[in-house]
């Protein structure tokens, strides 16, 4: 029998928890596979380790990994996928709003022998800025990497062992995970899922959050924003040089004007304001260059159940 590994981050779900293991439990049942919980709390301080590891005394099938600290979404996936041992691996978030009723399906599909199943949204049970930002954030990420991440993914995605030891490969500190999974291999599919409200509990990204997701992913996948750096910077000392041509001839052959100190403050002015900007640009790789070459590890573990 083949084992499936659901691949869980947590941080502040102690409303969710039990529902989550409750409806998880009943389709895990039913099919013809073991299976396993991998938890990794990513820092909460609510009763959400209590519950789990509660949970985890009365069945060892429940694995949990406690963060020393915050660590971010995507280091708690990662952890959790690095203790997983499953042939096959799940990952959901646990606040239901991928319903666990789609399990067989993403089974079904991935024992046709993709390496990867992504889910996606029937219908997106969000608000009109949330599905706005969405459109916005999906698109312009398409465009700027030409990753071509599928339209509407939801959480919920299952990958096999293989694909799961080539994530694990992967060892930058700023990371965008869709982007990695793309980057890992072509040979997958989707399926449409439904899809509820969260069950209980709060989102955790709120606007500024999902701003630096935008950003990591665009800065850790492409590199448009520095060639567009150095066209813009080029096509601006062209145009500076045409200027002063054109003035020159002016000056020489037809009017004696007296050049004006605004305009000279200004082009200084505009001048460093661009070159500000672009040095901008260029110190934020810089900055994630820094951050990486450090190699430091994605995350520290304070606690361990049933692993
Ligand atoms: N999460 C996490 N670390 C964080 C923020 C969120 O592990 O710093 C987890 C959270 O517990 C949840 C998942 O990431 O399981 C998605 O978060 P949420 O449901 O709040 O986001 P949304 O579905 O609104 O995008
Ligand atoms: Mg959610």
């Amino acid at each position: 029998m083949k084992k499936l590994s659901l691949v869980v981050p947590v941080y502040y779900e102690e409303e969710v928890i039990l529902q989550f293991l409750k409806e998880t439990k009943i389709v895990l049942d039913s099919l013809p596979i073991t299976y396993e919980y991998v938890f990794v709390d990513d820092g909460s301080k609510d009763k959400t380790v209590e519950i789990i590891k509660e949970q985890a005394q009365l069945d060892d099938r429940i694995k949990l990994v406690v963060f020393s600290y915050n660590h971010g979404k995507a280091s708690a996936v990662s952890a959790a996928i690095a203790h997983a041992t499953g042939d096959y691996l799940l990952y959901m978030d646990p606040d239901l709003q991928d319903p666990p009723i789609e399990i067989p399906r993403f089974l079904e599909e991935i024992e046709k022998g993709y390496d990867l199943v992504w889910g996606i949204r029937k219908e997106k049970k969000d608000s009109f800025i949330n599905r706005l930002f969405s459109k916005i954030f999906w698109g312009t990420l398409n465009k700027f990497t030409g990753l071509n991440i599928p339209k509407g993914i939801a959480v919920m995605r299952m990958f096999n062992r293989d694909f799961a030891d080539e994530f694990l490969k992967y060892n930058e500190t700023n990371r965008f995970i869709e982007g990695i999974f793309i980057d890992i291999s072509k040979h997958w599919t989707t399926i449409e899922i439904g899809q509820r409200e969260r069950f209980a509990g709060t989102s955790k990204f709120n606007f500024k959050r999902k701003m630096q997701l935008a950003f990591d992913a665009i800065f850790d996948f492409s590199e448009l924003p520095l060639k567009i750096t150095v066209k813009f910077g080029m096509s601006l000392v062209v145009l500076g040089l045409l200027g002063i041509f054109i003035l020159v001839v002016l000056k020489l052959f037809f009017i004696d004007f007296q050049a004006g100190w605004p305009s000279i403050i200004a082009s200084i002015i505009i001048v460093f304001g661009l070159q500000l900007f672009f040095m901008g640009i260029i110190s934020l790789y810089i900055g994630r260059i820094y951050k990486e070459v450090k190699r430091r590890p994605l995350y520290s573990i304070k606690d361990k159940t049933n692993l």
